[in-house]
């Protein structure tokens, strides 16, 4: 068990370098039509009135983030994957780091002490991280998608002052919704507030709540009025040393070990009227828009996952000789090899163009759900086949790629927002809508 951090904030040094925000190009206003890999390209796009660029074009201010990243991830977190793995326990330099790097508060504007940057730099972050640490991606993605964004659009100018500013630079948030009751069902919940003079009480439980052991502030889904059902839902921002907020043992699971998991308890939780976030009622509509956006990011992690796990195996089959050849060459191998490149491509399409389609206004949640159930089947699908691949090293602790394997089931089973039977779900509901007569 770390030792408890500090009040839960985590201390910047004084000279804190954001490596993107020294660039001047830094401040370009994203324009899809931009690639510093191909602006010659795009430049003669445009000259022929082409104004579509493929979905792989990035700004510049992206493309540089995609690299700092990367760079961040390779030097600060690669040597610590595999001891935070097996201690079950987030190293507190990888949270250092990633609030040094501007990476907890990627859409916070700048004048809350934030990045300032956009959703889709967001996406191409968490994929980056998670193709070295899928754990250390889900606590970027949680802060980034869903804490940060409910603080962003509901919040008051107080409750941002106070919170977005530090979830910028040194503290972290869980968001609380599901019960062991109340799952894929989520809005059954149990916990309730009940109102009085100017402060309401919070009684109940939450099951399955990640980052817990590191968080600062907790918004809480609790129901002020249960004869409303759904409609009494709202949300509570909870600080962590709220007196009758207990957090329980962290859950020993099969993958994402770094990443905690906590029950939490509310007896008689005193929370002050001013500490809802957004409207009385509301936090059900908050949580479903949140969470639509929040499954874009769950879609990163498992393309990340992917694609990490596959490039730290296709080395060992160009070096790895049987039968007098390199096992890259056999035919049997290079068809599967290419099958699964084909499906990251089209994994990695379905999650760009759900975040573009979210980024400029548009309907998504078709788009985003396919995002992450497909995502999260290439996950299965390429960890598994890398094992495969690897032979008998691959199912040893001594190569990665085992790891990968037990983080990708999340994706499947039970990583909020909601398991891959619910995606399917609402896929259908909006094809049966798209086909009405
Ligand atoms: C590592 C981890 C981190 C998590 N982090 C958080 C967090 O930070 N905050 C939070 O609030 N929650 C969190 N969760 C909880 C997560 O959202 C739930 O586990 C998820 O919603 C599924 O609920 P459940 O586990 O109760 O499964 P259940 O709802 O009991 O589902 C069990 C099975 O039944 C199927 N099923 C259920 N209903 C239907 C239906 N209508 N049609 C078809 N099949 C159905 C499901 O697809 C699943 O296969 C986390 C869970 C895990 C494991």
């Amino acid at each position: 068990m770390a030792a408890p951090l500090v009040r839960n904030c985590f201390k910047l040094g004084r000279n804190v370098v954001r490596p993107w925000s020294l660039v001047s190009a830094w401040k370009v206003q994203p324009s899809l039509t931009r690639s510093i890999t191909s602006e010659a390209a795009a430049e003669r796009a445009r000259a022929n009135g082409v104004l579509y660029a493929p979905l792989q074009t990035f700004t510049e201010e992206e493309a540089m983030m995609k690299e700092a990243v990367k760079k961040f991830a390779q030097e600060r977190i690669a040597p610590l994957v595999s001891k935070m793995d097996e201690d079950s326990c987030m190293d507190e330099s990888v949270i250092l780091g990633l609030f040094e790097q501007g990476l907890m508060g990627i859409e916070i504007p700048e004048q809350y002490g934030g990045t300032g940057s956009t959703f889709f730099s967001s996406i191409l972050v968490i994929e980056e991280l998670a193709k070295v640490d899928p754990a250390v991606a889900v606590l970027c993605d949680i802060q980034n998608t869903l804490i940060n964004t409910l603080f962003r659009d509901h919040g008051t100018e107080e409750q941002k002052q106070c919170y977005l500013t530090r979830l910028a630079n040194d503290m972290i948030g869980s968001f609380c919704l599901s019960e062991a009751q109340s799952g894929s069902d989520a809005f059954s919940l149990k916990t309730r507030a009940d109102k009085h003079k100017d402060y309401y009480t919070i009684n109940g439980s939450k099951l399955w709540i990640s980052n817990a052991e590191q968080a600062g502030v907790f918004l809480v889904m609790a129901n002020v009025n249960p004869s409303a059902g759904y409609k009494g839902i709202t949300c509570f921002i909870l600080d962590r040393d709220t007196e009758g907020l207990h957090i329980g043992k962290k859950e020993n699971k099969l993958g994402l070990r770094a990443s905690s998991t906590c029950p939490l308890t509310f007896d008689n939780v005193k929370v002050p009227e001013k500490n809802i976030l957004g409207q009385l009622g509301q936090g059900y509509k908050y949580a479903i828009g949140m969470l639509n956006e929040g499954r874009i990011g769950i879609a990163a992690q498992m393309l990340g996952l992917a694609q990490g796990c596959f490039d730290n195996t296709i080395p060992y089959t160009k070096q790895r000789v049987q039968f007098g050849k390199r096992i890259f060459d056999f035919q049997g191998m290079q068809h599967q090899i290419a099958h699964v490149a084909t499906q990251l491509e089209a994994a990695r399409l379905l999650t760009y163009n759900a975040a573009r389609l979210r980024e400029t206004g548009r309907p998504f949640i078709k788009e985003a759900c396919m995002a992450k159930y497909f995502a999260a089947e290439v996950a299965t699908l390429t960890s598994s086949k890398c094992i495969e691949w690897m032979g008998g090293v691959g199912f040893t602790k001594d190569y990665p790629i085992e790891k990968y394997y037990r983080d990708c089931k999340i994706g499947m089973c039970c990583l909020f927002p909601w398991t891959t039977n619910i995606q399917l779900t609402t896929m259908a509901k909006a094809i049966d809508q798209e086909y009405e007569a």
